[in-house]
């Protein structure tokens, strides 16, 4: 018998269809294709029950849902102070491609904008690591989280590789900083592999629960990131995850999340859920029109606000 969470993740759905408001996103040309009125939702607790509703099996880019994981390697891989040294914690207030560093330390200011995770892709696995083994490591994690091999589709990849001035112009600007030891453009090269690595709602709201379990994953019970990681990432995800609508997001939703340009947004509240919507359309913020909405009104509907007392 179908669990009646999901007769209310259908319906949540259903209330949303005639949401057409908003663009796919264009500046990565295969993102311009996606169908426009695709749309999924699925959330996971931390006690590893799963609910899926609409186009669940459609698969795409994760883009910059990687940020928040790459993070958490990095941070495992080098620890949290190394990491701090090299890419700041606080909310940028600028696009997320914004060719800017912190006035003094040339930080980027956090790892969910570009310049940071393009920072935080290079301190993956450790000194001396090849581009290969830190492409690696990033899709390794994420399919460890997912619970699934996960791949990096070539197309999307190629697609964003032709279209990478911006994401080269952080890179060497990151360079001549030291920020970055490698070349540019393998380091970029590397970060938009990462952000071409396919994925469904299911992986996104397993891959959430993680983070809101402390870093026990929800299907398997291994513990596969500290809690102290994770309580770093959602931090950052809080004030940073959403853009320039994080503040807005913050107290309409109330669920620590970070979105992507392909349409997609992950949320994790602490000690309850993961939380993967997909649909295209973006609003001005980059933001997936349905999937803020959607996250909304569950935020109100479940009682999901962090920020709320009882
Ligand atoms: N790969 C995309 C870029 O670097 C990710 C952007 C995003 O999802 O915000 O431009």
């Amino acid at each position: 018998m179908r669990h009646p969470f999901v007769d209310y993740l259908e319906g949540l759905l259903g209330s949303l269809e005639h949401v057409t408001e908003g663009d796919v996103a264009r500046y990565i040309p295969i993102l311009a294709e996606a169908d426009p009125s695709l749309s999924a939702v699925a959330v996971a607790t931390t006690s590893g029950r799963v609910h899926t509703a609409g186009d669940a099996d459609a698969e795409f880019s994760i883009q910059s849902v990687s940020k928040p994981f790459t993070y958490a390697g990095a941070l495992e891989d080098r620890g949290v102070e190394l990491v701090d040294e090299y890419v700041a914690l606080n909310p940028s207030g600028e696009a997320f491609n914004e060719l800017s560093l912190e006035a003094d330390s040339h930080r980027p200011d956090n790892a969910m904008i570009n310049a940071g995770a393009i920072a935080v892709h290079q301190l993956l696995v450790g000194p001396g690591a090849t581009p290969a083994e830190r492409t690696e490591r990033a899709v390794s994690l994420m399919s460890t989280l997912a619970g699934r091999r996960l791949r990096v589709d070539e197309r999307t990849f190629e697609s964003e590789m032709a279209n990478a001035d911006r994401n080269l112009a952080l890179g060497h600007m990151l360079r001549s900083h030291g920020i970055l030891q490698d070349r540019a453009e393998d380091v970029v090269a590397g970060y938009i592999a990462q952000c071409s690595v396919m994925v469904n709602v299911r992986d996104l709201a397993v891959m959430g629960a993680t983070l809101a379990s402390g870093g026990i994953h929800p299907l398997t019970g291994d513990r596969v990131l500290s809690s102290l990681v994770c309580r770093q990432v959602l931090s950052v995800m809080s004030s940073a995850g959403m853009y320039d609508a994080a503040g807005q997001w913050m107290a309409h939703v109330g669920i620590p999340a970070k979105s992507g340009v392909s349409g997609a947004v992950l949320g994790a509240l602490p000690g309850q859920v993961g939380i993967g919507t997909y649909s295209p359309r973006l609003d001005p913020f980059g933001n997936s029109v349905r999937g803020v909405e959607m996250c909304r009104i569950m935020s109100e509907d479940l009682d999901l606000h962090i920020m709320e007392a009882d």
